[in-house]
């Protein structure tokens, strides 16, 4: 009785109905794509993009060589030298993060005492050849001028959560 049922809702096309229907109720709806690039989604102030070396406001270099995030990163992608300045305090001579490695879970931000290394929200970037890969001190600290302000508004709303 019951496939005798089933033959009959087929012959009527109850799902394909069914299913015009669906299409039906999302066609007037308002739309989730959005045109990427120039429509973006909003992002949380949580999400971990490319990482970047804070200075203070007087613009001197927050990092003080404590190797945290070096012991911390489970991927091994964080490689740091130091040494003793002539004030006596402790600064890296190297500080880089293999891209290829990172996997970008954040371990690093978290561990640091001076909030010196951090992930910044910006995520469109590429590399060309392994090499690019390296995010070396440099380029580290340039990435954390360029978006000082937005790292900064973004701790604070993080802050706001908590
Ligand atoms: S985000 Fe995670 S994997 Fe990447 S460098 Fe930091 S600790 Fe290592
Ligand atoms: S970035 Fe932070 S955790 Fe890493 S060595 Fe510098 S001060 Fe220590």
């Amino acid at each position: 009785m019951k496939r005798i049922i089933e033959y009959f809702r087929s012959l009527m096309l109850l799902e394909l109905m069914a299913g015009l229907g669906v299409t039906m109720r999302y066609f007037f709806r308002p739309k989730f794509t959005i045109n990427y690039p120039e429509e973006k989604t909003p992002k949380s102030p949580r999400f971990r993009g490319l990482h970047a070396l804070r200075r203070y406001p007087n613009g001197e270099e927050r990092c003080i060589a404590c190797k945290l995030c070096e012991a911390v990163c489970p991927a091994l992608a964080i490689t740091i030298e130091s040494t003793r300045r002539d004030d006596g305090s402790r600064r890296t001579t190297r500080y880089e993060i293999d891209l290829f490695k990172c996997i970008f879970c954040g371990f690093c931000e978290e561990s640091c005492p001076v909030d010196s290394i951090v992930e910044t929200g910006f995520l469109e970037y590429h590399f060309e050849n392994r090499a690019e890969s390296i995010m070396t001190k440099d380029k580290l600290l340039a990435i954390g001028d360029r978006f000082e302000a937005e790292i900064a508004e973004n701790r604070n709303k993080d802050a706001a959560y908590r």
